[in-house]
């Protein structure tokens, strides 16, 4: 698999779930409809459609219609539509991109503070407010050193950017 490919695929994964990676990889082979795909994989002919419609919201797939002369009925023709799943991929990484950034951003904004006993973190201006007393367990807000935080955002930024430059 290319790179393009293994995040395609992880971006189905995440979307629909295992179940609906072989939908999709059926629909991709030849077009079928929700009850041969429901017969072929087990499924629920319900979460097929919910399948089917997420892959269509997201411009992934595509359908024909065919009128049934004998019950009057639409039945639906779907395939895999990839063609736009580069531009959808990109869309996905560029949103990822721009809240790493701002959370970066945020990162590097203030000090923060955390309770001895983990329960949140506070800029240095929430923690100042509080008086340096946690508002749940009233224990004690030290520094906390995000450095290491930082640090992976920016690797992480850095990797996302370096393998745009590749593929644009
Ligand atoms: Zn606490």
């Amino acid at each position: 698999m290319s790179d393009i490919d293994t995040l395609i695929f992880e971006f189905l994964e995440d979307l629909l779930g295992e179940g609906g990676v072989e939908i999709a990889s059926i629909i991709g082979m030849k077009e079928s409809t929700a009850e041969e795909l429901a017969e072929e994989t087990s499924m629920k002919i319900n979460d097929v459609r919910k399948v089917l419609y997420k892959l269509y919201d997201h411009r992934l797939a595509s359908y024909r219609r065919i009128r049934d002369k004998t019950t009057g009925w639409y039945i639906y023709y779907w395939k895999l539509d990839m063609e736009k799943a580069p531009e959808i991929i990109q869309d996905i990484e560029n949103s990822y991109l721009s809240r790493l950034e701002e959370r970066l951003e945020h990162e590097n904004s203030s000090m923060y503070f955390l309770c001895k006993n983990n329960c949140m973190r506070y800029s240095f201006e929430e923690a100042q407010e509080l008086q340096f007393k946690c508002p749940q367990c009233e224990e004690q807000l030290e520094y906390f050193d995000n450095t290491k935080i930082i640090s992976r955002l920016e690797d992480e930024i850095a990797t996302i950017k370096d393998r745009k430059s590749l593929s644009a």
